[in-house]
């Protein structure tokens, strides 16, 4: 374990997710937590594995990667997004414009395309009760694509090696968080910069939630259902 990932945990003791991780996760499930933190100390590094859409697969996008000029429709710091709760079947000229080249929109689709869960996330708080607690009493996640700050590898690599969750990680290039203090003001909402992805990366990224495409059979649509997009 890194010493920053330590300070990270430390830091986050005085927090409410970290207090909500606490009593929720680690202390409720001690089992799960040491064979987390074991497999977490062993695994191999993000993407290593291939991917696979369907039943039990997650995608997730930063909620930072919405557009600002023009701005997206659903507002910012929320799990919103116009485009796939109204009909993601209309024509390309009837699409808002700020969907026109937003991210999520084009991760969304594939998403989409390989029966994948769409969730555009926000604070740690609610990845916890949304993705963490799910996978881990439920078995509702065993897999999850995420677009992230490189800083918040670590402790998300541990958050969901003990819920059970094969995590692969995308970083994000650009407006990303790099220390504490930037990353506390976006979990809070307070994200003024439009993180991006390196093209190289989008590109990857396309190609695998393309492959697993394939061996899917395309549902027609989401669903929001509470924070996440559901493919039905
Ligand atoms: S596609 Fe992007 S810009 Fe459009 S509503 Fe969704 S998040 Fe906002």
């Amino acid at each position: 374990m890194s010493v920053g990932l330590l300070v990270f945990c430390l830091r986050s003791l005085y927090r409410e997710y970290g207090v909500a991780f606490l009593r929720r996760v680690m202390l409720a499930h001690p089992l799960a937590t040491l064979r987390g933190m074991v497999h977490f100390l062993r695994q191999p590094p993000a993407r290593a594995a291939a991917w696979q859409g369907g039943a039990g697969s997650l995608v997730g996008v930063g909620f930072c990667l919405k557009p600002l000029t023009p701005a997206c429709p659903s507002g910012r710091a929320n799990h919103d997004c116009a485009f796939f709760e109204s009909n993601p079947q209309l024509d390309e000229g009837a699409w808002p414009a700020p969907c026109r080249d937003c991210l999520i929109r084009v991760i969304g689709r594939q998403a989409l395309a390989g029966a994948s869960t769409l969730y555009v996330m926000t604070s740690a708080q609610d990845i916890l009760f949304d993705v963490l607690l799910p996978a881990l009493e439920a078995r509702r996640f065993s897999r999850a694509l995420l677009t992230i700050c490189r800083f918040s590898f670590e402790p998300i690599r541990l958050a969901l090696a003990i819920a059970g969750v094969e995590a692969q990680l995308i970083p994000f290039v650009h407006g990303d968080c790099r220390e504490y203090a930037t990353w506390r003001r976006a979990d809070i909402g307070d994200k003024p910069e439009q993180t991006t992805l390196e093209q190289a990366d989008v590109r990857e990224l396309q190609e695998t939630l393309s492959r697993s495409a394939l061996h899917a059979s395309p549902p027609g649509r989401f669903r929001k259902s509470r924070h996440l997009f559901e493919p039905v």
